[in-house]
């Protein structure tokens, strides 16, 4: 799978992609990152990528010119490209979205800044992802996010794919069962005792029950 980001800000990339599973996922050569700097392909002697909103208004405006020819640059490197634009307005991103990503070879996340798109670059979508109901100053958090939950779905991406198996989300609404790790007891709280019996059968019993339960817990 291959991941063409485009942004103003591709420097922002370099220490989230350079770090844990990204690392090894980009090593291992299962997943491939291209930053693509705007800038690059902007036609004037200033590099400008943002220009006054017609109308007037406040703020700046991505322009569309560099952006296609971004564009243009990637479609000439692979045959099929899903292209996504980071909006807040977009469509929420969760894990079925996640899943399907996982699935794709090309993708394109192309990262707004300012007050936001021309809105000519939306025909450049196949989809528009938002990764929550609140406006950040750019889309790269949104895009490492978006790039970070489809990796790690990447198949040999995560060693053992028994861990996907019963994750939080990975079907549906399941929510993981409670965790516990030594010591056995932390500040007077205790690791459930089931959990230290060796019995197998009982152990996923109670795993199952208290995932269940975790539905109708409320957040602490
Ligand atoms: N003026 C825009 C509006 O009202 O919708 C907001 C622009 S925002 C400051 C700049 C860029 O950040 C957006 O173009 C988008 O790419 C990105 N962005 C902001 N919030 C986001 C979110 N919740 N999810 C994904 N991208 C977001």
């Amino acid at each position: 799978m291959k991941f063409f980001i485009l942004s103003i800000f591709p420097d922002m990339f370099q220490s989230p992609f350079s770090e844990g599973v990204i690392k090894r996922a980009r090593e291992k050569e299962l997943v491939e990152i291209e930053l693509i700097d705007i800038r690059d392909f902007t036609l004037t002697k200033h590099r400008q990528v943002d220009d006054y909103p017609y109308g007037g208004g406040c703020g700046m405006i991505l322009k569309p010119e560099p952006i296609y020819l971004a564009m243009d640059f990637v479609k000439e490197k692979v045959k099929d490209i899903w292209t996504i634009i980071l909006t807040p307005k977009g469509e929420i991103f969760h894990q079925e979205i996640a899943k399907n990503l996982a699935k794709k070879e090309n993708i394109a996340l192309i990262c707004g800044r300012y007050e936001g798109f021309d809105e000519r670059i939306r025909y450049l979508a196949d989809m528009e992802l938002s990764i929550g109901r609140y406006i950040l100053s750019g889309g790269e958090i949104a895009a490492m996010v978006i790039v970070d939950a489809v990796t790690r779905l990447v198949p040999d991406v995560i060693e053992n794919p028994k861990s996907l198996e019963e994750e939080t989300f990975c079907n549906g609404d399941w929510i993981e069962y409670p965790q516990y790790t030594r010591p056995y007891e932390f500040r007077g709280m205790k690791v459930p005792d089931i959990l230290l019996s060796g019995n197998h059968k009982k152990i996923r019993e109670w795993r199952m029950k208290m995932a269940k339960r975790r539905k109708d817990e409320k957040y602490i």
